[in-house]
């Protein structure tokens, strides 16, 4: 029986050889639409675990979980790369109401992450809305002290990138109250990073900068309904009372870990190629979107491989990191233990950008290198796989960066991302399975184009064939 299975895979192995790239796209694709494990993946993650917030119990499940997983899969290597990372809970429902002409009307908000709570009993203040920090600047602190800073700059809704939208705002939410600050504010509220209208409060990490404890102000994003409400409020009442409580905490590091499983090369083991997603998630909803789909999408590339009887040249990793939404810990974390230990990085995917129909990638890399990917163009056509471009890659692989080699990010047709992203709705019910494997073995393609022909202009791989 062993015997006949070294025959089979043999067979499976030289018949690979003999196929065109066509065809391995062609099993590729079969092999992720037909049997794929991601969705099932993502199914356990979701709803048997949820959202993973860094430091939650949570995501050091999602780490036994997705370790044992990739244990099944017979890869060369599976283990666990320790790395500190922030500890930030969201404690009690957030609750928020503003009163003008003698009425309560009720918000939806959220608490934003890495914010501090306001007084137990909660904040009330007058609210003054601006735009952008210009904006604060020119009004200054006599118009802005003991006030609620109110930024309600939207989402621009004719970029049809909506990164790019995104990118636009999101200064807001990350820096909203260090500006506030300079200018006396107590609190800071946001409009939600949301192209739609809805009730949804969407969170995300804000930053304080080097500014001392005694000068923190809590922030909370508001839904993009209510931002419009208080809005309309403000312009017939300037003088209404914002109201709201939270009660978040930050506390100490702890200890948490990448997860990291191996196919090691046949030809350059000491080349790696790395494909990944983030592990953490914010905590409103279960991370689906956010990144369950780039870690589940990671993880299948390395099945995939297998299950097509490709052996790689080169040393192919899987890294699922953590922290990616408030710290970035484990991204940085990988490059620091790849560089420790001379590892040279030619490669790095990330999917992290939802869990929806591919479109293609971005490409972080030299002009010989991106001219190679455009000559693999028409290999993707069949599967609808069309957008090539440069431009940036993922968070976590970007510290990875050198000047040979490339860094790519997995493009999904982003027009419904930012309705879910770190809201209560990024959930598994959001995610097309179909969708999602698609992305796989688009990810799974991309990778085993690059193991057999190589990335340019690497001096390491100049050294080793000579
Ligand atoms: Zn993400």
């Amino acid at each position: 029986m062993k015997q006949l299975t070294i025959i089979l895979a043999l067979l499976l192995f030289a018949n690979i050889n003999a196929q065109t790239d066509q065809d391995v796209l062609k099993t590729i694709y079969t092999q992720s639409l037909t049997n794929g494990k991601s969705y099932q993946w993502l199914d356990h993650l979701s709803n048997k675990i949820g959202g993973r917030l860094s430091g939650s119990e949570n995501a050091e499940k999602a780490v036994q979980y997705t370790k044992s997983e990739l244990e099944k899969l017979g890869l060369d290597k599976v283990w666990l790369q320790p790395v500190m990372v922030p500890k930030w809970v969201r404690g009690e429902k957030e609750v928020a109401h503003f009163i003008t002409n003698s009425t309560t009307i009720n918000v939806n908000i959220c608490a934003l992450g890495g914010s501090i709570a306001t007084p137990k009993n909660g904040l009330t203040a007058k609210v003054i809305e601006v735009q952008n920090f210009e904006e604060l600047s020119v009004l200054g602190e006599e118009k802005i002290k003991g006030k609620i800073v109110f930024y309600n700059r939207p989402m621009q809704a004719d970029l049809i990138q909506t990164f790019m939208a995104y990118g636009g705002c999101v200064n807001q939410r990350y820096a909203g109250a260090m500006e506030a600050i300079k200018y006396g504010a107590v609190g800071v509220i946001v409009r939600s990073m949301n192209l739609r209208q809805d009730d949804l409060p969407h969170t995300g990490s804000m930053s304080y900068g080097d500014l001392p404890n005694n000068q923190h102000i809590p922030s909370a994003a508001i839904s993009t309904n209510d931002a419009d409400k208080l809005s309309e409020a403000l312009k017939k009442d300037s003088n209404l009372k914002f109201y709201f409580k939270q009660n978040c905490q930050q506390f100490d590091d702890v200890l948490s870990y990448n997860v990291i499983g191996e196919i090691t090369g046949t030809e350059f083991p000491n080349q790696y190629m790395i494909v990944g997603g983030h592990l953490d998630s914010w905590d409103l909803g279960d991370g689906s979107h956010d990144d369950g789909a780039g870690v589940v999408q990671s993880m299948d590339v390395l099945r995939l491989l297998k299950e097509s009887g490709i052996k790689p040249k080169h040393s192919i990793r899987v890294v699922l990191f953590m922290n990616e939404e408030n710290g970035l810990r484990g991204g940085k974390k990988y490059a620091e233990e790849a560089k420790a230990n001379k590892e040279t990085h030619v490669f790095a995917l990330e999917s992290d950008a939802g869990g929806f129909t591919p479109r293609g990638f971005s490409f972080d890399c030299s002009d010989a290198n991106f001219e190679k990917v455009l000559s693999w163009k028409s290999l993707f056509k069949p599967y609808l796989i069309h957008y090539f471009e440069k431009g940036g890659s993922g968070a976590d692989v970007g510290p990875l960066k050198t000047t040979s080699n490339v860094l790519a990010g997995l493009r999904p047709d982003s027009q419904r991302y930012f309705d879910h992203h770190h809201a209560a709705n990024d959930t598994f019910d959001a995610v097309n399975k179909r969708e999602l494997e698609l992305g796989a073995a688009t990810m799974t393609s991309l990778i085993y184009l690059f193991d057999k022909y190589g990335v340019d202009n690497i001096p390491e791989v100049k050294e080793f064939k000579n």
